[in-house]
Parts: C-alpha cells; sequence; structure tokens
C-alpha cells in the first residue's frame, strides 16, 4: 500500500487487495503442498517454504518499521536462527545481565558451538565496549529488560557496537515496533515474540525478525526452511489479525501502565516500582526512545518471595499466569521460574486493556492481605 499513509493505516490494511470479489480478511491458508510441477516455485511447493498468511503477516511487521520481516514458529525459533546467522565467524553474543532469561538460556546452549555467552549491563556503555571488543561479537540488546523494565541507550550502544565491528540486535517484544522503532537507531534487526502485545489475545506462540538488511533476511528464511521453525498458518492468521489493533490496545495499556506505576509508587507495601514511565534516572531516554508511550508491562517488589505469592493469590480479576501483553491483566512472582534473575519480591504485572480504576482497586485488595498477614 501506498507510503502515503501511516503505518497504522497501513498495518489495518496488511494482506488485503482492492480486488473486487476478494476477502477483506486475509485467507487462511492451511496447506503442507501446492500444486507444482517441473522446475518447484519455492514459496509455493512445499508447506515449509511458504505460505500466504506468513507473507501477510511479514508485510505488516516489516511496514511498521520500513523494513522486511521473517516470521517464526515463536521468539525463540527466532532468537535461534538469528543466533546461528549471526555467530557465524563471531566467537562472543554479549546479552544483558537483566533481560529475558530464555535469551541467556538459548544463548549458552551455543556455548559447544563456538559462540560464548557473555554478560554485561547494558546501561553501563564502557562495559559493553570492553566485551563487544574483547573478540569478534554480536551484541544482543534489550529494552526495556523483562521484568526489570531497565531502559538501555540504543544510540549509545550502536556506536559501541559500530565501533567494534559487531552487529547489533535489539529484543524489541515490550515496546513493539510501535512504541519503538530499533532500527532507526542503529540496530541491524529487531526480534520479536509475537506471543506478546503483537498478537495480544495469548492464544498464539510465535516470532518474527525484523531488519532493513536483506541479506540477513535471505539467510534468515533459510535457517526456518532448513530447521523448521514455521509459523502454522492458523498461528500466523491469528497473529496478524491480533496485530491489526495494536495500536489501540498499547495506547490504552500504557496510560493503565503508567497510572498503575504512579499508584504503586506511593503505596506502603511496596518497596520498588519498575518501569521507563517513573524511573527518573532514564525518563527522558525513554521517552525519546519511546515516544508513543511505555507499553503494558511493569514489576514491583514487595518484602520477600511470601508476601510476593499472597498478593498474586489475593487478586480477583488479575489472572494468576505467566507472558504478558494480553488483553486481560496477568502477573506472577518472577522468581518462581528457574533461571530467572529478578529479585524474590518481584511480581511482574501484565496491564491488559481493563478499564484502570478496575485494576487498581484489585491490586490494593490484594495489596491489602498482607497487612492481614
Ligand atoms: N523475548 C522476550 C522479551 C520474551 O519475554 C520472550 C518470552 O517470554 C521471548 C523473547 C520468547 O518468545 P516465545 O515465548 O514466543 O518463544
Amino acid at each position: 500500500m501506498s507510503e502515503t499513509f501511516s503505518a497504522e493505516a497501513r498495518l489495518i490494511h496488511a494482506g488485503t487487495t482492492r480486488e473486487a470479489a476478494e476477502p477483506t480478511a486475509p485467507p487462511l491458508v492451511p496447506a503442507s503442498i501446492y500444486v507444482s510441477e517441473g522446475e518447484p516455485r519455492r514459496d509455493r511447493a512445499y508447506g515449509r517454504e511458504g505460505n500466504p498468511g506468513w507473507e501477510a503477516l511479514e508485510d505488516a511487521l516489516g511496514g511498521l518499521e520500513d523494513a522486511q520481516a521473517v516470521a517464526f514458529a515463536s521468539g525463540q525459533a527466532a532468537s535461534m536462527a538469528l543466533m546461528l546467522a549471526l555467530a557465524r565467524g563471531r566467537d562472543r553474543i554479549v546479552l544483558p545481565t537483566d533481560g529475558y532469561y530464555g535469551a541467556r538460556v538459548l544463548a549458552a546452549k551455543l556455548n559447544p558451538h563456538g559462540a560464548t555467552a557473555v554478560h554485561a549491563d547494558l546501561q553501563d556503555l564502557a562495559a559493553v565496549a570492553r566485551e563487544l571488543k574483547a573478540g569478534p561479537s554480536v551484541l544482543w540488546a534489550e529494552t526495556p529488560t523483562n521484568p526489570l523494565l531497565r531502559v538501555s541507550d540504543l544510540a549509545g550502544l550502536a556506536e559501541v557496537a559500530a565501533a567494534a565491528d559487531a552487529p547489533m540486535i535489539v529484543d524489541n517484544t515490550t515496546a513493539t515496533g510501535l512504541l519503538q522503532r530499533p532500527l532507526d537507531w542503529g540496530a541491524a534487526a529487531s526480534l520479536y515474540s509475537l506471543t506478546k502485545a503483537i498478537s495480544g489475545h495469548s492464544d498464539v506462540i510465535a516470532g518474527a525478525v525484523v531488519s532493513r538488511d536483506a541479506e540477513l533476511i535471505s539467510e534468515l528464511r533459510g535457517w526456518r526452511t532448513s530447521g523448521g521453525g514455521i509459523p502454522g498458518p492458523f498461528e500466523a492468521w491469528l497473529a496478524l489479525r491480533g496485530l491489526k489493533t495494536l495500536p489501540l490496545r498499547i495506547a490504552r495499556q500504557s496510560d493503565s501502565a503508567l497510572a498503575i506505576a504512579s499508584h504503586l509508587a506511593g503505596h506502603p507495601r511496596v518497596r520498588a516500582v519498575h518501569y521507563p514511565g517513573v524511573e527518573p534516572s532514564t525518563l527522558a531516554l525513554a521517552q525519546r526512545q519511546m515516544p508513543g508511550g511505555f507499553g503494558p508491562l511493569l514489576s514491583f517488589e514487595v518484602d520477600t518471595g511470601r508476601a510476593a505469592d499472597r498478593v498474586v493469590a489475593g487478586s480477583r480479576l488479575i489472572l494468576p499466569a505467566t507472558s504478558f501483553g494480553g488483553v486481560e491483566s496477568t502477573w506472577e512472582r518472577r522468581a518462581r521460574w528457574p533461571g530467572e534473575t529478578a529479585p524474590d519480591g518481584l511480581i511482574r504485572l501484565s496491564v491488559g486493556v481493563e478499564p484502570a480504576a478496575d485494576l487498581i482497586t484489585d491490586i490494593d485488595h490484594a495489596l491489602n492481605t498482607l497487612q492481614e498477614a
């Protein structure tokens, strides 16, 4: 569609044509094979190489960042393809100390294959530069991080990465391409778990990589075809359907999350609140990098792990569940997951689209159970 229109407008029309009698919703094509003889057309011969539903989703995702996208079976399948594509000739993957723990686990699994996972505090540019210069590296950035919602400086990170000749990847799952465009700050690729806010209804596992580097995109397609980490046609269809309402959902979720974080910051039972909109040390940076809002995810700390379990169990509206970005609010004590390094008493809250006042009533009720303890 014409570039005259905004990314949001193009998003709504992704996968739809203006041809008479064509469906307005993109067709769901659950085909493992296509009619094909002679020299095969690679994207329409065998279902592991192409599906019209992936292509519609990829057009929409790419359009958000003026780039191309490759969709995968999950965020982790996308990360694995990206790590494999970039680790060749580079023996170090530099990851944040406080980012998504699954990326650290995955990178560590590449150790026996010659890529060493090392960790750095992404807010410390000198430390990142040191790690990147210690050998040919990939910088695997994440901002805001899951679950501490720490914001790091994408322009600064891109600069130290370029000085070390290291490609920078940004896991942009918590913000989405609507609130933050890592490629504009110098990233080689943005990585997404589409399982979260992009699909938005807690009914899909999928992932994607978005990049302006045609060679990288083609290599990722190769890894997807050979490795088989393809999205199911129905998952791609659901992800695109969800993506079309992302602008509406994320605006409301960001407003509510900011109101809740501000409320929690003044709560006597809460030790600390983590949200880009209430963290003075990085507020100006967050406003610059995320001009449209700070997203649905926040976390806060109570005194102990036991207290956190009690709070989570005390809600009547917010569901106890993992993951984030869905229309329903969910929360969990994050340290219940082995491998997670979050403080014991940290609760990660994914703010849904329920009215903020209802959520605050529910949170206050759950925190009040601590007084009864
Ligand atoms: N990146 C982040 C920031 C995540 O939170 C997750 C999952 O929780 C992933 C990547 C992995 O995504 P998926 O669960 O779709 O494989």
